[in-house]
């Protein structure tokens, strides 16, 4: 949270890059989409990770795709807020057996903020992405 505070300073809109695998893409779709309309509370996606501000990771990630999340986190310029989306994110999700999967996102990233769901639905998405900007408006 402490990245998520030193936000407020520098930014209105929180531009967003994602880093989605396997049906963790389909988490944020509707989000996205029109009829949820993340826009219209200042989350603006982005094509580089070297604009964003806050990283949403979803799906479950292998053990090549984390070392490309970490990849892409290096590059985003600090302070940086990152967001785990699905139970995948947080525990392996139904792939906690996997030989291949990563359990817990944290034990590689900094992450400020899980929103769990299998996936979650788009009111726990904007719930979860409101909550950093609340805590981010806190701390003006
Ligand atoms: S949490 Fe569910 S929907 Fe999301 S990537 Fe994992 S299995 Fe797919």
């Amino acid at each position: 949270m402490e990245d998520a505070k030193k936000l407020k300073r520098l930014v209105k809109s929180v531009w967003v890059f994602n880093w989605f695998n396997s049906c963790g893409f389909t988490e944020i779709l509707p989000v996205v989409g029109s009829r949820w309309d993340m826009e219209r509370f200042g989350m603006i996606p982005v094509a580089s990770p070297r604009h964003a501000d806050c990283l949403i990771i979803a799906g479950y990630q292998t053990e090549k795709s984390i070392r490309r999340a970490q990849r892409i986190y290096r590059q985003m310029p600090k302070p940086a807020v990152v967001i785990g989306l699905g139970s995948c994110s947080m525990s392996g999700g139904m792939y906690w057996d996997s030989y291949n999967t990563i359990k817990r996102l944290s034990d590689y990233i900094p992450v400020d903020l899980y929103i769990p769901g299998c996936p979650p639905r788009p009111e726990a998405i904007l719930k979860g992405i409101m909550s950093i900007f609340r805590e981010v408006e806190d701390h003006a």
